[in-house]
């Protein structure tokens, strides 16, 4: 039986009516709309329509973004001092700010990151908020590992006493969603288990998975001999490819032959994407509420 393909794109958009409301409530009761500032380096193509598609959802649930552009010259101090002047208000007032990645490659871009206030980091890189999730008393989650576990616990995946074993290890993608698959409570208490590039017998850790997740950033790299039969497969990976009729998007795993030994699949797009920017409204939202008592 085909694998059972899970909606991120619904569910995104499930999350944003529910933000709309709540946003709404926050900008009766503070009188203002909560507000994201966005720092754009550079011309990358990628990083600029995701900033756009951030923006838009953003306008969609009445949340105020602001895209700050910065040329791909700037270097790491006036990028540290952009980011605190934004703190400090130089560009209206601000709940979130987030500094879209990549950043240039002359760039330290852990200097930048760490210029972001903790309780404005609405993307959940700051040690202090990758802190708090390891405690297991989170406050703002990276994004992206939110939206999967969100996905897993929508779709009624058990993940308690379950094997889940995630490729990938960046602050930004694994090692969050390890902390929090593990973590105490719903949509955690799974067994976890962590591969990369030094990993050897990639193939034999992924087929103990009850829930297997690629977060990479290479096409093809999960096959369907890797895949556990009813196995649910979630696909963070984003890969641009060409094909003779044009570019096309795909993740890290081979769809078509994983889908069909999957129990359930995200595909790419539709899958994980939407729900990293429906958590990004969500850390925003909940950054202005506490920002004025009401969380
Ligand atoms: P990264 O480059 O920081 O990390 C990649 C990880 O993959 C590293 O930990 C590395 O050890 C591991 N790796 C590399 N080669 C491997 C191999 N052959 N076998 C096993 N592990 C290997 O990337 P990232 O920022 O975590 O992003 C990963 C992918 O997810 C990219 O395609 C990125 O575009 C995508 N992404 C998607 C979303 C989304 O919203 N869907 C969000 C963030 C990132």
């Amino acid at each position: 039986m085909p694998a059972r393909i899970l909606d991120g794109k619904a569910l995104a958009g499930a999350i944003e009516e529910s933000l709309c409301d709540e946003v709404a409530a926050f900008t009766t009761a503070a009188g203002r709309a909560p507000r994201l500032v966005v720092v754009l380096v550079g011309e990358i193509a990628a990083s600029a329509s995701y900033v756009a598609a951030k923006a838009r959802a953003a306008a969609r649930v009445g949340i105020d973004a602001d895209v700050v552009r910065v040329a791909g010259s700037a270097d790491t101090a006036a990028l540290v001092a952009l980011v605190s002047e934004i703190a400090r208000g130089s560009h209206g007032p601000v709940d979130g700010i987030l500094v879209q990645l990549p950043l240039p490659r002359h760039v330290d871009t852990l200097a930048v990151l760490d210029a972001v206030p903790a309780d404005r980091d609405v993307d959940g890189f700051h040690p202090e908020n990758a802190g708090l999730l390891s405690q297991g008393r989170p406050r703002f989650i990276p994004c992206t590992a939110a939206g999967v576990q969100r996905l897993l616990v929508d779709a009624g995946i058990a993940t308690a006493g379950r094997r889940a074993v995630i490729v990938g290890r960046s602050d930004i993608v694994g090692k969050p969603l390890a902390l929090l698959l593990s973590a105490r409570g719903p949509g955690g208490d799974a067994t976890v288990t962590i591969c990369h590039s030094h990993t050897t017998d990639l193939a034999e850790h992924c087929r103990t998975a009850d829930i297997l997740v690629a977060a990479v950033g290479r096409p093809g790299l999960i096959t369907a001999e890797m895949v556990k039969p009813g196995a649910t497969v979630i696909d963070v990976g984003i890969n641009r490819v060409e094909t003779p009729t044009g570019s096309r998007l795909v993740g890290d795993v081979d769809f078509p032959a994983v889908a069909a030994v999957a129990g359930a699949i995200t595909p790419v797009p539709g899958g994980v994407g939407p729900l990293t920017v429906a958590m990004l409204l969500a850390n925003t939202l909940l950054a202005a509420e506490l920002r004025i008592g009401r969380r």
